[in-house]
């Protein structure tokens, strides 16, 4: 019998895990030929979120838990997620029921006809702003012509992973992940379905434009180099033109002489040219950022507690593989 894992990153959501089990009982239910997991990564709630895991747990032994040591952040939730995952297949889902459950038989139907990723795009998004989404359509766009990898629009983390996917993920161990990428970047025979957008059933958002704007940024710099080469053709450019610039001004003043005047334009210039530098320094720094950050080769996340057992490892399991070789 093949096993799927369900995995549901968790952060003070108290308010619908009741609701979601209810609503994936359903589906496992309809779906006798398979054995199901659903774990649960909570990630430093500061709610209910964790007694709850531990209640249903005690009434269903295919519920598992991974506490992770304080809130990390849904990115690095789900790689932990991965990494305690014991499914033939992994589907990632959210707690507040914006991905509907009842889309995963269908999942599992395209993993059987042999697609390794199965994954859901929003028709529609119900409860979410015009500004919302005209910036994603956008932030899209440029995405997917500065990377060369196709990085799916309307694409959330709603998705079915073949065993194969999980182990490439889980040997993708960059502290500022985008997953999302990632999950292009992997590669792999992929299948799109399409589904309408549910609002949350409970609870609010983690999400807030700064956070928003975080993601967008590591989305461009943790998928290409191109804007450091932007900024040197932007530097090229406009030396070419101060350079022509130059010229004519040595022989206007050779020809005609120079009544000193020109402040407004040399304002101007410095100005725009000093806000040109500013701007390629924070690129490159951005970069530096990076490298900062990934050099210090800290584990991605701490685990507090597996299936009430405490954790003393840090390591998590089956990963000494993958840390061989960082
Ligand atoms: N989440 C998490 N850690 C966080 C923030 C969010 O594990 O720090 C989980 C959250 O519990 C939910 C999913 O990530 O299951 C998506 O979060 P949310 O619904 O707040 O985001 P949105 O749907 O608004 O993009
Ligand atoms: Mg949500």
């Amino acid at each position: 019998m093949k096993k799927i894992t369900i995995l549901v990153p968790a952060y003070n959501e108290e308010e619908v895990l009741d609701q979601l089990y209810d609503r994936l009982k359903g589906v496992m239910n309809g779906l006798p030929d398979y054995q199901f997991e659903i774990l649960f990564v909570n990630d430093g709630s500061k709610d209910q979120t964790l007694s709850i895991i531990k209640n249903l747990r005690a009434k269903d032994t295919r519920i598992s838990y991974v506490n992770l040591s304080r809130n990390f952040g849904k990115e690095i939730a789900m790689i932990a997620g991965l990494d305690y995952a014991t499914g033939d297949a992994v589907i990632i889902i959210d707690a507040d029921l914006q991905d509907p459950p009842e889309l995963i038989p269908e999942m599992i139907k395209y993993w059987e006809m042999g697609f390794d990723d199965v994954f859901a795009k929003r028709r529609s998004r119900a409860g979410e702003t015009w500004l919302k989404k005209w910036t994603s359509a956008t932030y899209y766009k440029i995405l997917q012509k500065m990377t060369r990898i196709p990085i799916q629009e309307n694409t959330g983390d709603f998705r079915l992973l073949d065993r194969r996917c999980v182990e490439a993920l889980k040997q993708l161990r960059e502290t500022q992940r985008y997953t999302k990428g990632m999950f292009s970047w992997i590669g792999y025979n992929k299948k799109e379905i399409l589904f309408d957008r549910d609002p949350r059933a409970a609870g609010e958002t983690k999400w807030n434009y700064a956070k928003l704007v975080d993601l967008a940024i590591e989305g461009i710099t943790s998928f290409t180099t191109a804007p450091l080469r932007w900024s040197a053709f932007f530097g090229i450019i406009i030396s070419a033109f101060a350079f022509a610039f130059m010229i004519w001004i040595i022989i206007k003043t050779l020809l005609f002489g120079e009544p000193v005047a020109g402040y407004p334009s040399l304002m101007t210039v410095i100005l725009f040219l000093g806000g040109i530098q500013l701007l390629s320094l924070g690129i490159i720094g951005e970069y530096l950022g990076r490298i900062f950050n990934e050099s210090k080769h800290r584990p991605l996340y701490f685990v507090d507690e597996y299936n009430e057992e405490k954790e003393l490892n840090q390591k998590p399991r089956d990963q000494e593989k993958t840390y061989i070789h960082q």
